[in-house]
C-alpha cells in the first residue's frame, strides 16, 4: 500500500461497509480503510495516524453500541460523518456536540451516494478559503470552528477594513461571511465594496445579523449578498447555506470552464482564445512582451473522414491536439478554433522558425492509432510575428500565410512578411520551410 491519504469507514455490517467504501472510492477518489468494530477502528487509527483524513462511522457497533467510536476519532481531529440506522433526539444532540460534519440515515442507496458526495466535498474544502468578518471575537470564533469541522481554510477579520485588506491580498477566497453591526463599517457597506471588485458568481457573501429589523435581509441581498442568516441559527442551517453557496460557485465555474473548452480535444476553444488573446495583445502593445500568432490546419483532413470515417477523423484531431499541447511552453496559448484548425499564440518566441518546425515535425511523426488503423497526418502552418494593429489582424495575417503554405504543397510553415499598414493581399513570404528543406 502507498503512504497516501485514506478514508476510514467503520460499520459492523460487511455489506454496508463494502457499499459505502465502493461509493467513496469511486466518488471521492480516495482509498478506504475498513473496520468492523471499535477495536479494529482503534488499530487502524494507530497504524495510519494522520493519513486518515476523514472517517465515516456507524454509531451502533458490537463493541460500541452508543456511538463511542465518534469521540475516539474526533479526539484525533479527524472530520467525521456519522452513519446511523435510527436516530433518537438524544443521540442526535450527543452526536452534534462532537462536532461531526453531518449524520446520515442509512435507509437507501441515495443516502449512501450522499455520503460519498459529502466525503468528496469535505476533502475538497481543504483547498477552499472562507473569510469570517465579525467584531465580536466569540461569535467569529464560533463560526470559524463550525467551518473548520467542514475542513475549510478559515481566515478571520475583526472588522470590515481588515476584511477588505485580506481580500485584496488573497484573491482565492471563495466565501465571505459577514456580520452587519461592526464599528468601523457596517456589513452593508462592506458588501457594496466587495461587489465593486468581486462578482457574486465567483465570490459568495453570506450576511449574518441578529437585528430584529427584517428589512435588513433584502437590503443585504440587494447590496450583493448571495445569502443571509438570522442569528441565532442552528449549526445545520449554517452548513446547508454554506454548502449550497459553495456548490453554486462550483457549478458556475464548471459552466464557465465548459463554455471555454473544446469538447472533443479538451483544448481551449475559440471563445477562450479571443477573451485571453486580447489581454495578451494589449500587454504586447504596451511593450511588455512580443506575440507570435500562428494558424495550424491539418492537411487533407477531409480524406481521412471520407476514407476511414468520422470517428477516425475525431481520433486524428485528438492526437494532433495532444501532440501540439505537449510542445507548448507555459504562457503560450493553444486553441482549437475550427474543425481541424488550431491557433497558437506564443509569448516572446525567440525563434519562430524553430518552434513551428518542431510543431510540424511532431505532428508528422506522431502516429494516429484508431484501433483498426494506424496512419500519419501532417499540418500546414501560417505565422504572423509582426505586431499589427489588432489581434484579429495578426490572426488574419497568419491565415494568409497558411494559405500560402497550403498552396506551396502543405506540410510546411510560412512566416508572413508584411508592412504593418499594408493590406493582407500584400502578404509575402519572409521564411518558409517544407520537410525537405530542414
Ligand atoms: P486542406 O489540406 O486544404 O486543409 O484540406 P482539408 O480536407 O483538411 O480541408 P477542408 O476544409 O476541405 O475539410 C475539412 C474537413 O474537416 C471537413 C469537415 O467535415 C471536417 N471536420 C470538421 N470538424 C470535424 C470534427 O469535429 N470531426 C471530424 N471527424 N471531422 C471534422
Ligand atoms: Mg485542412
Ligand atoms: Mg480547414
Amino acid at each position: 500500500m502507498d503512504g497516501g491519504e485514506r478514508v476510514l469507514v467503520v460499520d459492523d455490517s460487511k455489506a454496508m461497509l463494502d457499499l459505502v467504501a465502493a461509493n467513496i472510492e469511486e466518488h471521492a477518489a480516495t482509498p478506504v480503510l475498513k473496520a468492523r468494530s471499535l477495536a479494529e477502528a482503534r488499530a487502524m487509527l494507530r497504524e495510519w495516524g494522520k493519513r486518515i483524513v476523514l472517517a465515516v462511522l456507524d454509531l451502533n457497533l458490537g463493541d460500541a453500541p452508543d456511538g463511542e467510536v465518534v469521540p475516539l476519532v474526533r479526539a484525533r481531529r479527524i472530520p467525521v460523518i456519522v452513519l446511523t440506522g435510527s436516530l433518537s433526539e438524544a443521540i442526535r444532540e450527543k452526536v452534534l456536540r462532537e462536532n461531526v460534519v453531518d449524520y446520515v440515515h442509512k435507509r437507501n442507496a441515495n443516502e449512501i451516494a450522499y455520503v460519498a458526495s459529502l466525503a468528496r466535498r469535505i476533502l475538497a474544502n481543504r483547498e477552499r478559503k472562507v473569510l469570517v468578518v465579525d467584531d465580536t471575537a466569540s461569535f467569529r470564533g464560533y463560526l470559524a470552528r463550525l467551518l473548520r469541522v467542514h475542513c475549510y481554510q478559515v481566515i478571520e477579520a475583526g472588522g470590515a477594513r481588515e476584511a477588505l485588506e485580506i481580500l485584496a491580498a488573497q484573491p482565492d477566497i471563495r466565501l465571505v461571511i459577514t456580520d452587519y453591526n461592526m464599528p468601523d463599517m457596517d456589513g452593508l457597506e462592506l458588501i457594496r465594496r466587495i461587489r465593486d471588485r468581486h462578482s457574486r458568481n465567483r465570490l459568495a457573501v453570506i450576511g449574518v445579523s441578529g437585528e430584529s429589523d427584517h428589512r435588513l435581509t433584502p437590503r443585504m441581498l440587494k447590496a450583493g449578498a448571495n445569502d443571509f442568516l438570522h442569528k441565532p441559527f442552528e449549526a445545520e442551517e449554517f452548513y446547508c447555506r454554506v454548502t449550497q453557496n459553495m456548490d453554486t460557485l462550483d457549478y458556475l465555474q464548471h459552466i464557465r470552464d465548459a463554455a471555454q473548452t473544446d469538447f472533443l480535444t479538451g483544448l481551449h476553444n475559440r471563445a477562450y482564445l479571443f477573451e485571453h488573446a486580447e489581454g495578451l495583445f494589449r500587454n504586447a502593445e504596451r511593450g511588455h512582451l512580443s506575440l507570435t500568432v500562428a494558424m495550424l490546419d491539418i492537411d487533407h483532413f477531409k480524406r481521412i473522414n471520407d476514407s476511414l470515417g468520422h470517428a477516425a477523423g475525431d481520433i486524428a484531431l485528438k492526437t494532433v491536439a495532444n501532440a501540439l499541447r505537449d510542445e507548448l511552453r507555459g504562457g503560450d496559448l493553444l486553441a482549437r478554433v475550427g474543425g481541424e484548425e488550431f491557433c497558437v499564440v506564443g509569448v516572446n518566441v525567440e525563434d519562430p522558425a524553430r518552434m513551428f518546425e518542431r510543431f510540424r515535425r511532431v505532428v508528422e511523426e506522431t502516429p494516429v492509432e484508431t484501433g483498426e488503423a494506424s496512419f500519419h497526418v501532417t499540418i500546414s502552418i501560417g505565422v504572423c510575428q509582426q505586431p499589427l494593429e489588432s489581434f484579429d489582424a495578426m490572426m488574419a495575417a497568419a491565415d494568409a500565410a497558411l494559405y500560402v503554405a497550403k498552396h506551396g504543397g502543405r506540410n510546411r510553415w510560412v512566416i508572413a512578411e508584411l508592412e504593418s499598414t499594408a493590406p493582407l493581399a500584400a502578404c509575402g513570404v519572409l521564411a518558409e520551410a517544407a520537410p525537405q528543406d530542414t
